[in-house]
């Protein structure tokens, strides 16, 4: 998207994006901790296979294990059984041997034909079915990898089928950078917390459960602060507070420019702001900026707007990514592919646009629906969206054509 399209004094959401990403500092430290604790942490330094994979010549089916070249017309005499867990043993000439999934090829056999693929005759000798190639359906040792080859780089997440794969190779503990501890603020005077009677014009905090939720599936600790008033002395003591207590702080609302926004003023005088204001719709109040701690930099801050859906999508879109560079995690690109739309829109006056969008597969290709209403603060639609349609800024939206879309799956991991 051009520049010039940008509505004044707004960052462009790539470049914030970029910005964001750059900013990152990865925690320092190291811990072990057990496979069972791993879940979701991230690898602190580069791992290697400790044994070959597989440890051995082994059997990838039920069946029978031979020698080709001793296979015939009058089949061959069943002379050993093989279940997984016993010793390797030799094949006798002549003979084949019953084997199961995961049971050590005997040493000669050079094929494991599927029982679905054998009769025995009345003499108890087997006999095939079908072709049989050399090699057939034996997983060979290290054919996966060998000991000492790379398993896992550092800044890895620990997902499920990587903690099977150190399962796989014997280690019960492994190496993780420290949790990020991360502080949490909702400002408002209007908000209280869900449970507590609401009288008219108050507003249940919402932002709360679903930035705690958030933080915690990108493996976070967090600290909530709860509720702060909208006043610059109760906002700054927060900020002393949090920036004392973590490696990063986070708050909701409070970040436009009214008089009732306190994130800004207070920023600039506890340390320094980045930036605040990005070309997107939702999301367009973000700041980011650091809390003077007597350190170079200070505590990083990030401030994202009050309404839910803006702060759900700065969150994503620029919190996120920031998030998993200072996990010492890699941050991959974008990933958005083009759809096609099964509605008209106007666009959206100088800031990019996330549509909350379903997608919809019956003819066979996608076509993507709102998926409700698109407020800012409009939880619904984003609660049941599969991604966003993302406009460019002035572009509007015609039935049939296509345009960039991001799966929220992506946001999840
Ligand atoms: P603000 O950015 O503080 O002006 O807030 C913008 C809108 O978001 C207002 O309607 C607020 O009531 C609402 N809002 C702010 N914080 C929250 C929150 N934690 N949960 C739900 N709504 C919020
Ligand atoms: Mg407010």
């Amino acid at each position: 998207m051009s520049c010039a399209n940008l509505a004044k004094g707004l960052l462009d959401l790539d470049v914030a994006r970029a910005r964001m990403i750059a900013a990152a500092e990865p925690v320092q430290g190291e811990a072990l901790v057990a496979l069972e604790q791993a879940f979701g942490r991230v690898l602190a330094c580069d791992l290697a296979a400790r044994l070959d994979m597989p440890g051995i010549d082994n059997s990838a089916m039920d069946g029978y294990a031979l020698r080709l070249s001793e296979l015939g017309e009058q089949g061959l005499p069943v002379v050993l059984r093989v279940p997984a867990g016993a010793a390797v043993s030799a094949l006798p000439e002549g003979g084949c041997a019953r084997i199961f999934t995961g049971a050590p090829v005997p040493e000669g056999a050079d094929c494991v034909i599927p029982q679905e693929r054998v009769t025995l005759d009345g003499e108890g000798r087997m006999h095939i079915s079908g072709e049989a190639k050399p090699g057939a359906n034996i997983r060979r040792r290290g054919e996966e990898y060998r000991a000492g080859d790379a398993l896992l780089p550092a800044g890895a997440t620990l997902n499920a089928a990587a903690l099977a794969m150190l399962a796989s190779q014997g280690f019960a503990e492994v190496p993780v950078l420290p949790q990020l501890k991360v502080a949490l603020i909702s400002t408002g005077d209007e908000l209280i917390e869900p449970g507590e009677p609401a009288s008219p014009g108050q507003v249940y905090n919402s932002n709360r459960v679903m930035l705690q939720a958030l933080l915690e599936q990108q493996g976070c600790n967090v600290i909530d602060l709860g509720i702060i008033a909208d006043t610059a002395e109760a906002l700054h003591e927060a900020f002393v507070v949090s920036r004392d207590s973590a490696d990063l702080v986070i708050c909701t609302g409070g970040v436009s420019v009214g008089e009732e926004d306190h994130v800004r003023p207070v920023l600039d005088a506890l340390g320094g702001l980045v930036f605040h204001g990005v070309a997107m719709k939702p999301g367009k109040p973000f700041a980011f900026g650091y809390l003077d701690d007597g350190s170079p930099e200070g505590v990083p801050l990030i401030g994202l707007p009050g309404n839910p859906v803006a702060s759900l999508v700065g969150w994503q879109l620029l919190a996120r990514p920031f998030v998993q560079g200072c996990q010492g995690r890699t941050v991959g690109p974008l990933q958005q592919f083009n759809v096609r739309a099964g509605f008209s829109r106007r666009g959206n006056l100088g800031r990019r646009e996330l549509l909350r969008v379903v997608l919809d597969w019956q003819g066979g290709l996608p076509v993507a629906f709102l998926a409700g209403g698109q407020g800012s603060h409009m939880l619904r639609a984003a609660s049941q969206a599969h991604g966003y349609l993302m406009m460019a800024a002035d572009t509007d939206v015609e039935e049939g054509h296509e345009y960039p879309y991001l799966p929220a799956g992506q946001f999840v991991d």
